[in-house]
């Protein structure tokens, strides 16, 4: 899966499987929802109104733009990944998608993306509490389980490079499934694309640059 990857291949029985939600215990997940789960209460908007779009709205209450907004432009959705066909555990590679930028870390023709990559998968409300594996940092997954976004996050930055300077983004640390065949992939199994990046953890760690806040992003929300 590419979301995609041979979903038939078997893993093999001698290499661990990342957790899919893999996280230290001892380091928390930016503002976790309230113990009951309750997602109005999660997101509820101050009084005074003033609280971001994704503190206040559902995935489905977003407009386009808003949607677009909260990919956070990572990349870690479009490597590929191995499911064991016995347990469905998700095993990450750093084997990315024939139309990723390694460097920019952006879909390289994300209009026309299902002409090249087919089985892309768009990413929706529904898409997002249906799949098992969205990196546990994606905005997407982040904003559904009632949490607030990183420091790191453009949106919260102000700054798209935040997310590189992070180390969350996969910047230079994949390879093209253009030069790995896919009975390779296997090799490439790694663990820290589903893992929560350590560097974003610093919770309230104030960004490195004040910018304006961003809108768009024209990357793989798509994904
Ligand atoms: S959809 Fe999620 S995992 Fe993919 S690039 Fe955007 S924030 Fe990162
Ligand atoms: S958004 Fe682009 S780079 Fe990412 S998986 Fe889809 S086709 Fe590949």
């Amino acid at each position: 899966m590419r979301g995609q990857g041979p979903e038939s291949d078997p893993l093999p029985q001698d290499l661990p499987l990342p957790d899919e939600r893999s996280v230290p215990d001892d380091l928390p997940l930016p503002d976790a929802p309230p113990p009951d789960g309750d997602r109005a209460s999660a997101g509820a908007a101050p009084a005074d109104g003033d609280a971001p779009f994704w503190k206040r709205k559902s995935l489905a209450e977003m407009t386009p733009a808003e949607w677009e907004s909260l990919c956070d432009g990572c990349g870690r959705c479009c490597l590929n990944k191995l499911e064991d066909v016995d347990t469905g555990a998700i095993a990450w590679t750093d084997v990315a998608c024939r139309l990723l930028d390694g460097v920019s870390c952006r879909c390289s023709d994300y209009d026309n993306r299902f002409a090249t990559v087919p089985d892309c998968v768009r990413l929706t409300p529904a898409v997002v509490e249906e799949i098992a594996w969205l990196p546990p940092s994606c905005a997407y997954r982040l904003v559904d389980e009632g949490r607030d976004l990183p420091w790191w996050h453009p949106l919260v930055s102000g700054d798209p490079d935040t997310v590189h300077a992070a180390r969350v983004s996969v910047r230079r640390r994949t390879v093209s499934e253009l030069v790995v065949p896919a009975e390779e992939f296997e090799e490439r199994l790694r663990m820290w694309p589903g893992q929560y990046p350590r560097a974003g953890i610093s919770p309230r760690r104030p960004p490195p640059r004040a910018k304006a806040a961003v809108g768009g992003k024209g990357t793989k929300a798509g994904k």
